[in-house]
């Protein structure tokens, strides 16, 4: 079903009534890693919101290395998302990471993200087949171009179409950079399946003077969006610090697209 033979033209995917991914337009996500407050949500929907970015990313459930680390706001944070969505017109993303999490998400989000560690929970897949909102699929952190296609096709096989697919980055032996960032796949997909294909940069270079470029040649390279941290103090996010852009420069950044967008 995901396969490009299945539809040959790009599949176009709207993430509420004025924004989509897949078409002519780029389509970029900004947010914090955590969502940790409304103010901090405000802040960037108000700096950045339609011109910069066309939709908001900020995680609730967090899929933390260290159960001592800060696991998310939770429901809390849904109501955070919720409220900042219909104040700003701003289509939200944020990562579901069990079946339980589901209703509540889909009730307050335009899209769901399945992070890179549940890439592969196939019951997970499977049951995020019979929702009716857009999935946001991140490759595993050790999968290959097949398997995250397969990931795919579980969720399309079990009812819903609308997948959007996200490379991230993948385990490398070199600590310099978090991940590899891997653009011979974003090629890849664009040619093997007909879904839309975004690249998220902060992930994969886990430092934020790398992410710029990294994500100029996302766009060179054919993705169909970008979504990328950010945050009004990256000093002080609470996860991912290290990663986040400031919102002058997720603006600059953004900018610096249009012409490589144009081109390709
Ligand atoms: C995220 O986008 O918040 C995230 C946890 O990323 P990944 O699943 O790619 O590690
Ligand atoms: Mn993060």
């Amino acid at each position: 079903l995901t396969a490009k033979a299945h539809d040959d033209h790009g599949t176009v995917i709207a993430l509420n009534e004025q924004v989509t991914v897949g078409g002519d337009e780029l389509l970029i996500v900004g947010g914090p890693c955590s969502v940790e407050s409304l103010d901090q949500m405000e802040a960037i929907a108000t700096r950045l919101g339609q011109r910069t970015i066309q939709a908001l990313r900020g995680g609730v459930y967090k899929p933390r290395t260290s159960p001592y680390a800060f696991q998310g706001m939770g429901e809390a944070g849904l109501a955070i998302l919720d409220r900042v969505r219909r104040r700003y017109h701003l289509p939200v993303i944020t990562e579901v990471m069990a079946i339980h999490q589901i209703e509540a998400i889909a009730a307050h989000a335009d899209a769901l993200q399945v992070g890179s560690r549940n890439m592969q929970n196939f019951d997970l897949l499977k049951a995020l087949g019979k929702v009716d909102k857009p999935i946001v699929l991140k490759r595993g952190l050790a999968a290959t171009i097949q398997e995250l296609v397969m990931a795919a096709e579980y969720i399309a096989a079990h009812g819903n179409p609308n997948i959007i697919l996200c490379e991230r980055g993948i385990r490398s032996f070199d600590t310099y950079t978090r991940n590899v960032l891997d653009l011979g796949a974003v090629v890849a997909l664009k040619q093997i399946t007909h879904l839309p294909v975004i690249v998220d940069p902060s992930h994969a270079a886990g430092k934020r003077e790398l992410v710029p470029n990294l994500a100029r040649a996302a766009i060179a390279a054919g993705a169909d969006g970008l979504m990328i941290e950010c945050h009004p103090v990256p000093e002080e996010s609470v996860s991912d610090a290290r990663q986040a852009l400031s919102l002058e420069d997720m603006a600059a950044l953004v900018e610096s697209l249009r012409p490589i967008a144009t081109a390709v």
